[in-house]
């Protein structure tokens, strides 16, 4: 074997039904005493009860999907006006993102308490948008010190976009697979994760109030987001990412539709990756044991849906070509991308 593989530093704490008292007690770990709690105003509420017992509280609730550089220039200068020790952020990965945003230019630690299972809290990951384009970047100051999953707080997530956001969990794993970085302890990370979220969204499809659903998901995208922090990106989030940055499709239900089109384009080439997902997935091929999940899940099938126009197809076709990573297992070319695209874009059954 050759590889090396870095565990980032943070520490995770999984508290169902305990989330004011488990953030109340990692701030003070932290020496926190006044803190800046942000969270979008339709979690607003929430996050007041998550931060009774918080001190010096302060809620700035103007939060934006893809962090726009004018959201994040104001919370940064609130956070400063409040002389703000510690960022509390309640909510989805558009809320975290806005405390990475605090936390790259203030150096202030963050403490997440995820509402969805987008995973960005366990990565260093950094998004800012400005004048319609996306710019990322890997920073260790934006990664969480430490987050708190309260599964109770995912019980109001509504069912369509508890399914997307979980998928979106499982697009971390399958990516992790082939991305770039990818090694043998994120793959064993991402089998689990796939095999965990599998159980947990079925689970809360069938009720979604099930207490016991929402843990495993949540602990399927934390495991999900690990993987993918270290493997890095593979091609079924550069997809994502053009057609997120390019025609603001909602994040989630884009990596619902588009993934099992890349495990498709993909998994015949890679062995190992076929034998991971077709075993997490408990089936004799991956693509049959996904495509059974997202029917049973009802997931979102296409992108016309989710308001792409087939005209969109080429420019986007040509910037993912403009920006392949490396070493995926399929030959990407023109074509092929293309078909894959337009597949997506039907709703066709990949297969
Ligand atoms: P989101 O944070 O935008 O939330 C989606 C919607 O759900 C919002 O309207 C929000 O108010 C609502 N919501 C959140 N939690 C809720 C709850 N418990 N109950 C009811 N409603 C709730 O969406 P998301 O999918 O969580 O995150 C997407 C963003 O995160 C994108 O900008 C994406 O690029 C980013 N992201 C970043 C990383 C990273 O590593 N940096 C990883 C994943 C996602």
């Amino acid at each position: 074997m050759q590889f090396a593989h870095q565990t980032l530093a943070q520490r995770v704490r999984f508290a169902t039904g305990a989330a004011t008292i488990g953030v109340a007690e990692e701030v003070a770990l932290l020496a926190g005493e006044r803190v800046l709690l942000l969270a979008a105003e339709s979690e607003a509420e929430l996050a007041m009860r998550i931060a009774e017992r918080l001190p010096g509280v302060r809620l700035h609730d103007e939060v934006a999907m893809h962090v726009p550089v004018p959201v994040a220039e104001r919370a940064r200068a609130v956070a400063e006006e409040h002389r703000a020790d510690v960022l509390v952020s309640v909510g989805g990965g558009s809320t975290t993102g806005l405390a990475k945003a605090v936390a790259l230019t203030t150096g202030l630690p963050i403490v997440a308490v995820p509402t969805t299972y987008a995973g960005s809290e366990a990565t260093p990951v950094w998004g800012l948008t400005e004048e319609g384009k996306k710019t990322t970047g890997t920073d260790l100051r934006v990664l969480p010190r430490v987050v708190v999953y309260d599964a109770d707080l995912t019980l109001s997530l509504p069912i369509e976009l508890s399914i997307a956001s979980g998928i979106n969990a499982m697009a971390h794993c399958i990516d992790s697979m082939w991305a770039p970085a990818s090694d043998p302890i994120d793959r064993a990370l991402a089998g689990e994760g796939i095999r965990t979220l599998a159980t947990g969204l079925v689970t809360i499809k069938q009720d979604p109030q099930d207490r016991e659903g929402r843990e495993q998901t949540l602990y399927g995208a934390y495991l999900s987001a690990v993987a993918f922090a270290s493997a890095g990106s593979g091609l079924h989030h550069k997809i994502c990412h053009v057609l997120g940055g390019r025609y603001d499709l909602p994040h989630a239900q884009t990596h619902a539709v588009v993934l099992p089109h890349v495990l498709a384009f993909n998994a015949p080439n890679s062995h190992e990756a076929e034998d991971r997902i077709a075993d997490a997935l408990d089936t004799g091929f991956s693509i049959d044991g996904l495509i059974d999940l997202c029917d049973e899940l009802e997931a979102p099938r296409a992108l016309r849906d989710l308001g792409m126009t087939r005209e969109q197809i080429a420019p986007a076709v040509e910037e993912v070509l403009a920006g392949l990573p490396e070493g995926n297992p399929t030959e990407v070319t023109h074509d092929n991308l293309t078909t894959l695209l337009t597949d997506a874009w039907e709703g066709r059954d990949p297969r």
